[in-house]
Formats: C-alpha cells, structure tokens, sequence
C-alpha cells in the first residue's frame, strides 16, 4: 500500500495522499522514475488506493480483498497496461484505450490506464492521445511512467501533473555492483578493454548471444558451428565469456539509460536482448556466466560448458559444482 512509500518517497507519497484525501485526483500523471526499479510498486499501490473501497476509509489501510488482489495479479479489468509493441507505442494501442474508456465504467469508483515507457510514442502516436488526456472522461485517470523525461514529448509533459520519484541509490549500486562481480580489480577491466583481439570477436559474441536471445535452448542444435568450433580451448573460452558477460553489462546499461557501452557499435543487438529481459533476467543471466567461468579452472568438458550455460539461462539448475 502507499504508507509502505511513507520514507523511501516522502515528498511523492503526500503529494498523493493528499489528492486523494481531498478529492484532488488529477486526471493525468507522468511519473518519472529516476531509474527506481521498483517503479511499479509504487504505481500500483497508488491505483490500489484509488480503486479499493475500503482504502482510507475509517483508517482501514486495505491491501488484500478482493479488489486490491485482481489489482495485484493483472485482472481488474479497469486498470490496463499500455507498453511498446516492439521499440515503439502504437498509434492503433492508444486508440483502443480510448475506444475502451469512453465506455461507461462498471466495477469501481476510478478507471486507470497506465502506460509504460511513454517516452516511446512518436509525434503522430501521441497527437491521437492529446485530446483524450486534456478532455478526460469522468473518473478515468492516465498514468504515464518513463526512464527518460528528456525524450517525453513537451505536448504531453503540459497535459499531465508530473511526479518525479526521489533518485534511488538502488540504480547506481546496481550498476556498481555488477560491475563489481564483472571486474575483480580495476586493471583487470582496464586490461580487458585494451586487449585488440577482444574487438576481433566481440561481433562473434554478439551474433550468438542475439542469436540466443531470439532462438533460446534451440541454439544447442547448432552449437558446433556457433560456440564449439569457434572457442575450442580454455582461454578462448574463458575470454568468450566474459565478451559474453561484458555485453549483457551493456544490456543492463541500456536500461538504465546509461551511456559508454563496450559494444558501442551493436546497439542495435544491445536494444533487442533489452527488449527481450528484464532487469532481473539480465543480472541473474550476467551471474550465471560469472560462475561458470570459474568452472574453467575445474578439469571440465569445454564443450559442455556452453550447453550448461544456456540451460541455466532457460531457468533450470543445474547444481552447485562440476566436478
Ligand atoms: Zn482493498
């Protein structure tokens, strides 16, 4: 619920409050996240709070009826998501939304849409919401959240209250933090960016990794010619996967809006491995190779190593050692 943001967002947390306490709500809002990855909690606590019946009502702070779990699990059908379709929002998306809440409203007092990553709409995509976000239809409210305000279009900054989320420490330890488990020292990541043969290979790297991303365990049909007959010693593969790791680092970056990428000249590749992860997805896979790596100084079967890897990327474990 909204109090659980009391500390952590102070200032966003009475702002909110108070509308709703004062029957204030206003009919659009842009939350910009400042790279808080738990962005949606707070979204969604808000929206609870609107929608809920016992919320703020005699000092109930409710959280698990009926409502506020449908709200949790994604089936309240009066709170929807509007997110990329691809890199982009679609024009034909925000239409639907509209069509959908120019309807008479049936189950709750509110009706919120939210739409993801509002920064993605283009000029012609965000004119056919203009209209709707400055004339609203009673009682329905539109939540637009970014990473990036700079890219959100002026016309639709003016026609929303903007709710910029305190910068969370969480970003940049995140980063750090990786980064940290990436480089054991710092000249360890300085020599491991000089090395030249590394830029030979890199588009090795990224072709398999995107060929991965977009094809998962199929991959292992064709692992012979894409990993085995490429990186058939220890230091070749050793080297492989810390490209491997080095470019899902970049993947995280990307996400976070962060610049200075290894892989500066595959930002394309990089786009669509972060389209297809999550934040999570792509720590979780960049640990993966890090523990693996350290396998290399075990006696083990090279070759297995990489079927090893991809499987553990699907989601199933495979044990703790490997040998
Ligand atoms: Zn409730």
């Amino acid at each position: 619920m909204l109090d659980d943001f009391k500390e952590q967002q102070e200032l966003i947390y009475n702002i909110l409050i108070n509308s709703i306490n004062n029957n204030k709500v206003s009919h659009a809002y842009l939350f910009e996240t400042n790279g808080e990855l738990d962005e949606y909690n707070i979204i969604i606590a808000f929206a609870k709070s609107l929608i809920c019946p016992q919320h703020y009502t005699n000092n109930k702070k409710c959280g698990d009826c009926t409502i506020c779990k449908r709200i949790e699990s994604n089936n309240y059908t009066e709170l929807n998501f509007i997110e990329p379709d691809g890199l982009l929002i679609k024009r034909e998306q925000l239409i639907k939304v509209q069509e959908e809440y120019n309807k008479i409203g049936i189950e709750g007092e509110y009706r919120i849409y939210i739409i993801k990553e509002c920064e993605k709409m283009n000029k012609q995509t965000a004119n056919s919401i203009l209209k709707f976000l400055e004339e609203p239809v009673p009682n329905v409210i539109a939540i637009l959240v970014t990473n990036n305000i700079n890219k959100v279009l002026d016309t639709i900054i003016s026609r929303c209250q903007h709710i910029k989320l305190h910068k969370n420490n969480k970003l940049t330890n995140t980063l750090e933090n990786v980064c940290n488990l990436i480089c054991k020292t710092k000249s360890d990541k300085e020599n491991f960016i000089l090395k030249e043969e590394n830029q030979k290979i890199a588009s090795n790297i990224v072709n398999f990794v995107t060929y991965y991303e977009k094809n998962k365990l199929n991959t292992l049909i064709y692992i012979k010619e894409k990993w085995n007959d490429l990186y058939n010693t220890k230091e070749l593969v050793d080297n492989a996967l810390n490209l491997m790791t080095i470019f899902y680092f970049d993947v995280l970056k990307l996400k976070f809006n962060t610049n200075n990428y290894f892989f500066n000249d595959f930002l394309d590749e990089l786009k669509i491995v972060a389209f297809l992860n999550t934040e999570k997805d792509i720590i979780r896979k960049i640990e993966i190779l890090i523990k693996n790596r350290e396998y290399l100084k075990c006696n083990l079967n090279l070759n297995l190593l990489i079927n090893r890897i991809l499987i553990e990327f699907g989601g199933e474990i495979y044990g703790n050692s490997c040998c």
